[in-house]
């Protein structure tokens, strides 16, 4: 067992004076490339990180549900008979709505038993790398198990999303859960967000001894800011006025018509969105032609068309991304949805300690707080960690 695996199974024993009935987990994630595309019903190509939430569940003879998190003082306790999204607030909404999401495709809630749950994660919380879907994903093939539901990944991703929007409250996309879901080793999720379709494309990372550096700039974001609402607004207001449901139907052959059509703002918003939606196609079809080491002037394009296109950049993730890139990475850009957060640099392993030191001097000498840096690995997705 790992340190976090022991840490979760000791939890579980400390809170609830037993032994759980077993251990699941599940990932956190990055996206590689295809940024603010989901919504407009575009291609994301995530991948799950070898960060993960581990849960530890046991099944109680009753209707209480009990979830604890190492990350929380007090256990948060609800019979199933109340299981509503208006009863479910703070981090316990995303446990807790995970097991009301699961009635809602399928699950007879009136008849499952109650259970147990500690939770436990390596993942950073809050940091762009969805400790979020992580926690949903864990608990999601935790009781899909328990309570013998049967339903395939794909589905249980549409439950994370689910309790993400009702219980929690955040309108976030599928991306995430598909992610931590569907994950493999040294691969990467290709993701229509349209139809949903997932295909796993092996990324050949460490064959081609590359490694990915996440930059971590905290610089806090938060979704419920009113650029990203914005940003939103104006994908929608450019599909109307180009007569499209969404942004998706365009490819860069319609760029010209928009640039007559549209205001300079809206056409730019438009431009980003269309050229990433590409992006993400040529990268899919580079790795499998030419190999990774050939997908680093897709990433440096697609954050020069977020910074200056979509305007979602911050001088922190623009610094770490021109930093990374002259000391050695072969490709760079922010991730995730803006305004602070994160950016990745693909980097020959060797030169990751030289891109680190570049990086923490060049924000020291802007002022900048300190990024955290760390190097994630494409692994696998949620799972069962215990023999059942
Ligand atoms: P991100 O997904 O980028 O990490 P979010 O704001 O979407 O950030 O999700 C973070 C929230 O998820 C936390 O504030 C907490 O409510 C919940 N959460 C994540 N991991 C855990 C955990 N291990 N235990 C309890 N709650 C967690
Ligand atoms: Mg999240």
């Amino acid at each position: 067992m790992t340190d976090l695996q022991q840490a979760t199974a000791a939890g579980f024993k400390s809170r609830f004076a037993h032994a759980p009935d077993g251990l699941w987990s599940a990932p956190g994630r990055v996206n590689l490339i295809g940024e603010h595309t989901d919504y407009n019903d575009g291609f994301v190509f995530p991948f799950a990180i070898d960060r993960r939430t581990v849960v530890a569940l046991r099944l109680r003879s009753d209707r209480l549900i009990r979830v604890a998190s190492s990350f929380a003082e007090d256990a948060v306790e609800l019979s199933l008979d109340h299981l509503v999204p208006e009863n479910l607030h703070g981090w316990s909404a995303y446990p807790l709505g995970v097991a009301w999401a699961l009635g809602e495709f399928g699950a007879d809630l009136t008849h499952v038993p109650g259970f147990e749950v500690f939770i436990d994660s390596d993942v950073p919380i809050g940091a762009g790398l969805s400790s979020s879907a992580a926690i949903e994903s864990a608990v999601a093939v935790a009781l899909n198990e328990v309570w013998g539901l049967d339903l395939d990944r794909p589905t249980l991703a549409r439950v994370g999303q689910l309790a993400e929007n009702r219980a929690v409250g955040a309108p976030t996309g599928i991306m995430d859960q598909s992610a931590s879901l569907l994950g493999e080793a040294d691969a990467a999720v290709f993701l229509d967000c349209r139809t949903l379709d997932a295909e796993i494309i092996p990324l050949g990372f460490d064959a081609a001894g590359l490694d990915l550096l996440i930059i971590d700039t905290n610089v806090s974001h938060d979704h419920a800011t009113g650029g990203y609402a914005d940003r939103r607004a104006s994908c929608e207001a450019g599909a109307a006025a180009l007569g499209v449901g969404s942004l998706r139907d365009l490819s860069e052959a319609d760029l010209p018509r928009a640039a007559t059509l549209l205001d300079d703002e809206t056409f730019r918003r438009v431009r980003h969105i269309v050229t990433e939606n590409q992006r993400v196609l040529d990268t899919v079809r580079t790795l499998r032609d030419l190999g990774p080491t050939a997908i680093g002037a897709l990433l440096d394009t697609s954050h020069v068309s977020m910074r200056d296109d979509f305007e979602i950049s911050v001088p922190q993730l623009d610094l770490a991304v021109v930093t990374s890139r002259e000391a050695g990475a072969i490709g760079a850009r922010m991730t995730g949805g803006g305004f602070g957060g994160a950016a990745i640099a693909l980097t020959p392993r060797e030169l990751i300690p030289a891109v680190r030191s570049a990086v923490s001097e060049a924000f020291a000498s802007a002022g900048y707080v300190a990024p955290d840096m760390f190097v994630v690995r494409a692994s696998d997705g949620a799972r069962r960690d215990t023999a059942a």
